[in-house]
């Protein structure tokens, strides 16, 4: 439509005041370009509720290290995990991040580039990488006054019901586990030893909820986790995570071919570099952000899983709320959430994003929504 000059002088006078109206603190203050950002961490030690159990290992304990980026008086918070089958531990963390150095950048907006210097750094130490991941976004979210779902444009009442995890024990702790599970929808069943058809029997015999289950690697013949998948499908298991070594690239094409639950990777998926890898093998992967560095590559991963056709399942260690109120900003885009980390042990430090009724349940608080409990 054609503008006269007085329409124009009218449309261009309202764009200025509306621009003035602004609030102030979209523009970028002053003193946020002279702040620097200052980075502290702390080991700690997680006490578990029950000694757990998975295929290869059991334990009591899970080290970890909380982190903070404090910036113009805002701190946000992170946290890596380190369960020893990962490699890492409080040694290998403190060392690394003590190489972390994030004075040198200005503007903490920049996570692109930060993020990128982090992983430079090193190899590996994917654990270490996403506490500085994590506290970043803390510290960015808070910076925005805006929780991470927001920011990501997701709707937390899409955010899925979490499985809680079943360990490997005997008939009567596991009877005993499930009776004090009643409020979780879905359970998931740790696998991989041969008393795995004894483990499904034994819940089976006090509930008829879903279970996906997990073998961590623990089958060593493509035939037998063939006759289990079956075995597992007839008895009301969703889906089944990592039945055999990962390297095997092999026997999960031949599974996924053969078997009819969905087959995730797990140990075989890491990062945002190995789904081209491994897509061809198993019908999705599972995401943790202690595999793949923190929240920023986790979204990329479940973009690029998507993309390739590829069923997405949320996971965590055993981490306190911190890490796991950072994961569930991404559960709203996920098939399966298994964000039980935090319920596992009895000493968390946080308060964040919680379970209710076995449903994950995000607070409206800005960054990863948590706070330092009183416990
Ligand atoms: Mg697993």
């Amino acid at each position: 439509m054609k503008q006269n000059r007085r329409d124009f002088i009218r449309n261009t006078v309202i764009t200025a005041g509306a621009l003035s109206a602004l609030p102030s603190s979209l523009s970028f203050p002053k003193t946020l370009n002279e702040s620097v950002m200052k980075f502290r961490f702390y080991p700690y030690t997680l006490d578990l509720r029950h000694v757990f159990t998975v295929a290869t290992n059991s334990r009591t304990t899970t080290p970890v290290v909380l982190t903070e980026i404090e910036y113009n008086g805002i701190t946000g918070y992170g946290e890596a995990s380190m369960p020893p089958y990962l490699g890492e531990s409080h040694q290998t963390v403190t060392e690394f991040l003590s190489k972390v150095n994030l004075e040198q950048f200005k503007n903490p907006f920049e996570m692109e580039t930060i993020l990128a210097y982090v992983d430079s750094l090193a190899l590996k130490n994917t654990a270490a990488k996403a506490s500085v991941d994590i506290a970043l976004h803390d510290l960015v979210g808070k910076l925005l006054n805006q929780p991470w779902y927001n920011i990501w444009g997701l709707d937390k009442n899409k955010a899925p019901y979490t499985s809680f995890t079943i360990g490997i024990d005997k008939p009567d702790v596991v009877r005993q586990k499930v009776k004090e599970a009643e409020e979780y929808k879905v359970l998931k069943v740790k696998l991989g030893r041969d008393t795995d058809k004894e483990m499904i029997e034994t819940i089976r015999s006090i509930t008829d909820k879903p279970l996906t289950a997990d073998a961590n690697q623990g089958w060593k013949d493509k035939q037998q986790a063939h006759d289990m998948l079956h075995y597992l499908h007839e008895n009301g298991v969703v889906m089944l995570e990592q039945p055999m070594a990962k390297e095997d690239m092999e026997a999960h094409a031949w599974l996924k071919e053969n078997t009819p639950l969905p087959i995730i990777a797990d140990e075989a998926c890491q990062r945002l570099s190995d789904i081209p890898k491994i897509a061809h093998a198993y019908s999705g992967i599972n995401i943790k952000l202690m595999k793949s560095t923190g929240m920023r590559e986790a979204y990329k991963m479940i973009v690029l899983a998507r993309a390739m056709g590829l069923k997405v399942m949320l996971g965590c260690m055993t981490e306190t709320s911190c890490a796991i109120s950072a994961a569930s900003h991404l559960s709203p885009l996920v098939d399966w959430a298994d964000l039980d980390g935090a319920l596992l042990i009895s000493n968390d430090v946080f308060d964040g994003t919680t379970v209710v009724d076995g449903k994950v349940t995000l607070q409206d608080r800005p960054g990863i929504g948590v706070v330092k409990s009183k416990k």
